[in-house]
């Protein structure tokens, strides 16, 4: 994924820049565009950005809270149905609060205008969620019928807003729960990184998959491109290790390199008991984020146990 803009919004790539990462793109054979920010829609040249993804011929990926200006909002109503795929995180909030009414107002309206070019996207980041609204929104607003479910991780510092793994099974409860009433309207989830199978109970995965929820229990190198010209694992691992995108290197050369760096963390899981499950020994499961292995690891102390006199004298 490409940062168009940084999370403070001060900073944009630059449109030569954006032109080496579009042949990175082509040279890695990957056939996307994948913008994001900060929010990549408030970048001062976000049209030409998307003219320039548009030449490509790759389909544009845009993730976005929609509160847009009228500008970028025009520019992609403008692009093909099948060339792009918007995605609105719902869940979008301030760093001091909720959006106010009239950024809910705007987003709203965004997903209104951009119609089926949008997925909806949802980061849980506390047990209290309510996934209702959106399968309503689906329908009125004629998006597609797919909600992007997101769990959010904690950054290295933990001061960021994020679901602890212990409330892992109760949000997983309340994912089927949607998933009921959403599957009445064909309407399915699809699971972003760091899902876990312990969440969900045999009865309820079998549930799961019988409605197409796209499902998966991964933590892989996302690969995300600073605006800086680094490659990041993901942005919980980003301070962890950055590698510069050169003109000769490619994704799966940058993946491999940053998967190595962190392969230390991989026997480790986001709960003490992921050591010795099946499932991570089967390959099934990855053991959650790293982001949240590294936070488990940092906050726990080494304790060791001296056997008495006599039992090393035996
Ligand atoms: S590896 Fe860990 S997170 Fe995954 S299913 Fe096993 S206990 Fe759960």
């Amino acid at each position: 994924m490409v940062e168009a803009s940084s999370v403070t919004g001060q900073k944009y790539i630059s449109l030569e820049t954006f032109e080496l990462h579009l042949e990175f793109l082509e040279r890695s054979k990957i056939n996307q565009v994948r913008l994001i920010g900060g929010e990549p829609t408030l970048h001062p040249k976000f049209s030409k950005l998307i003219d320039r993804a548009e030449q490509t011929g790759k389909h544009i990926v845009v993730f976005t809270n929609g509160i847009m200006p009228g500008s970028a909002l025009q520019r992609l109503s403008h692009l093909p149905l099948d060339a792009c795929t918007i995605l609105v995180n719902t869940s979008a909030s301030r760093p001091d609060g909720k959006l106010s009414k009239e950024e809910s107002e705007k987003q709203r309206r965004t997903i209104f205008e951009l119609g089926s070019r949008v997925v909806l996207g949802f980061n849980i980041s506390r047990l209290k969620f309510d996934l209702e609204p959106l399968i309503q929104l689906i329908e009125d607003a004629n998006c597609r019928k797919e909600i992007r479910l997101g769990l959010a991780q904690p950054q290295s510092t933990g001061q960021n807003c994020y679901l602890h793994p212990k409330q892992y099974p109760a949000a997983g409860r309340k994912i089927v729960g949607a998933a009921r009433l959403a599957s009445d309207l064909g309407i399915f989830f699809s699971f972003d990184c760091g899902f876990v199978r312990c969440m969900f109970s045999e009865e309820d995965l079998n549930f799961l998959r019988s409605v197409n929820t796209d499902i998966g229990w991964r933590c892989n190198p996302i690969l995300d491109i600073t605006l800086d010209g680094k490659a990041i694992h993901c942005y919980p691992l980003g301070e962890g290790c950055q590698l510069q995108v050169t003109e000769e290197v490619n994704a799966a050369e940058l993946r491999q390199e940053l998967a190595k760096k962190f392969a230390y963390l991989r026997p480790a899981g986001i709960y003490p008991e992921c050591s010795t499950c099946a499932y991570k020994e089967s390959g099934e499961c990855t053991g959650g984020c790293l982001g949240g292995v590294t936070r488990r690891l940092r906050r726990s102390s080494v304790q060791i146990t001296v056997p008495d006199r006599e039992v090393l004298e035996a």
